[in-house]
């Protein structure tokens, strides 16, 4: 090992960032690495962040799971998409779905043929986009199974994610890391000493006189960034004016049935509502911009459209949208909530953590720290946040609601950034969808919450016209009736969590 390599690494904060940071670094370097994890139960986590994306398959692959054992302890489902309630209009529903609608042809996305259909038979002749994707289709049916073609034939997989209960997932990656021998301190962090001449964190002073000296510090300490803001003052980019969110209530209440594989995201009053169904409760939250409904009416909207008996009272969550101005500044890397926070709209604050992780270890220092990794560690996770900025705007800015002074805002208000302008017009024009290497969301995606939000395209590629009129009718047939087909094979969620991976006390 080389003398410059660096050995003591130190992570602040034990919520879901913090052991999912411990848990992998610890199932990477192994023994090159000394980590030990400080929290406190005084202050406790946030408590919230149960819904994920497939992605987080990636990151229990490295860590080498089993998912029946993970599903099992953190009391979870499986989730095959969003569904969105009352986002485009009062009334009206979309899914986002993961996975592809439909397959490519000849090279050419799906999509492409799907509008020449419907810009032919008009939006009320042909069948719509979502009869196209067995993750739709599997979701409103209610049904769930890991690989009902095999990864064969045209449909490809099911993509899938989890809800689990955020406190569970944090107890399951603390087991599993100190295992592999993370150490853990139980403690608050009273204060940070800064070494000259370069400002680098040098060690942390606890609570009972207690000093914890580190190489490289992890700051997972939530919200507050212990490190990376308070010590070292890095900065914070703030988002708000292009999602206006800046509060949450979250209660959780008891499950009902049928326990459906998917997150709800129903469009309210001054923001949206969540809906999480784990085995043994729901998770329920109400996302709100506090300039335009009080915390009490947003408490009573919440509480009054549950839909099981409320667990508890109401939490109160603040934050503000937006980002560190660099997240990994001298030696110190924010993960989770410390780095920023873009509110929870497509669950992507715990894919964040996983996927800076990763550029984290893509990108690991030695002691001497040198810049350029870590300027490129910053370069793409910018990127990585922008892109998924946009999408989230998209959701607020795309919607023909006017029903309350939030959502007139939103439509007439809400400025756009430039980004998203250019990916509009270029789906407008002809459907095009183009993909940046750090898009989290994918065409497909982008896809779905363009139609389901109601923005039409004008055309599509010429290339869709290579195939006759009735061949094309007969293919799409032909899918449609695969993915139906594919659906009724599958079993009830419930059913299939009862089979695999049902949780003792749930
Ligand atoms: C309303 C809301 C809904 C969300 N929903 C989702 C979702 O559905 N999906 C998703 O992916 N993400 C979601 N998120 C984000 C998700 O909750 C977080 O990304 C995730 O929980 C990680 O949080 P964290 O570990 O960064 O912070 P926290 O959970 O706040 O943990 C901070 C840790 O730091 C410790 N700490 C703090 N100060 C000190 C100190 N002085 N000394 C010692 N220890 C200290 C605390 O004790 C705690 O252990 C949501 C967030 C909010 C606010």
């Amino acid at each position: 090992m080389s003398a410059n390599a660096l050995r003591q690494v130190v992570i602040v904060g034990g919520g879901t960032a913090g052991w999912m940071a411990a848990a992998g670094l610890a199932r990477v370097f192994g023994s090159l690495l000394d980590i030990t994890l400080v929290e406190s139960e005084e202050i406790g986590t946030v408590g919230v962040g149960e819904a994920t994306i497939p992605q987080i398959q990636l990151y229990n692959r490295l860590l080498g799971i089993d998912e029946d054992a993970f599903v099992r302890a953190t009391r979870g489902s499986f989730k095959l998409g969003i569904v969105f309630d009352g986002w485009g209009a009062p009334g009206e529903r979309y899914i986002h779905a993961f996975g592809e609608p439909g397959t490519p042809l000849g090279g050419l996305p799906f999509h492409h043929y799907w509008l020449r259909d419907r810009l032919a038979r008009g939006e009320r002749g042909a069948p719509d986009l979502w009869a196209y994707s067995l993750n739709a289709e599997a979701a409103f049916a209610g049904r769930f199974g890991r690989s009902p073609t095999g990864g064969f034939g045209p449909l490809g997989e099911m993509p899938y994610a989890f809800h689990f209960d955020a406190h569970l997932y944090a107890k399951f990656l603390r087991a599993y890391a100190e295992r592999l021998g993370v150490k853990r301190i139980e403690g608050k962090v009273l204060d940070v000493t800064l070494g000259e001449p370069d400002g680098r964190v040098v060690s942390l002073r606890l609570d009972h006189d207690r000093e914890l000296h580190g190489e490289l510090f992890v700051d997972c300490s939530g919200f507050r960034g212990l490190l990376i803001e308070q010590a070292l003052r890095t900065g914070y980019e703030d988002w708000s004016t292009h999602l206006p969110a800046d509060r949450a209530g979250a209660v959780p209440c008891a499950r009902v049935e049928p326990l459906t594989p998917w997150t709800k995201a129903t469009a309210d009053a001054a923001g949206w509502r969540w809906r999480i169904p784990l085995q043994h409760r729901t998770g329920n939250g109400y996302v709100f911009c506090s300039r335009f409904i009080s915390e009490d009416e947003a408490t009573a909207r919440l509480l009054s459209q549950l839909d099981g008996e409320a667990l508890g009272d109401p939490r109160p969550l603040r934050f503000v949208t937006g980002k560190r101005r660099r997240i990994w500044n001298r030696n110190v890397v924010a993960l989770g909530l410390a780095s920023g926070f873009m509110e929870p709209l497509e669950s992507t604050s715990i894919h964040l953590v996983q996927s800076c992780l990763d550029k984290l270890i893509q990108y690991f220092p030695d002691r001497d720290f040198a810049d350029a990794p870590r300027d490129r560690f910053n370069a793409e996770a910018d990127a990585e946040y922008v892109a998924i900025r946009d999408f989230l705007v998209l959701h607020y800015t795309a919607t023909r609601r006017d029903d309350t002074p939030f959502w007139r805002h939103c439509r007439d208000a809400l400025p756009q950034p430039e980004t998203l302008k250019a990916r509009m017009e270029l789906w407008r024009r002809a459907g095009r969808l183009p993909v940046e290497s750090h898009d989290l969301f994918k065409p497909n995606s982008w896809l779905q919450v363009l139609v389901g939000q109601g923005i039409e395209a004008e055309g599509y590629s010429p290339l869709a016209n290579r195939l006759e009129a009735a061949r094309l009718s007969m293919w799409l047939a032909d899918v449609r009736g695969l993915v139906a087909r594919a659906r009724e094979q599958l079993p009830d969620h419930a059913a299939f969590i009862t089979a695999s991976c049902r949780a003792e006390a749930a």
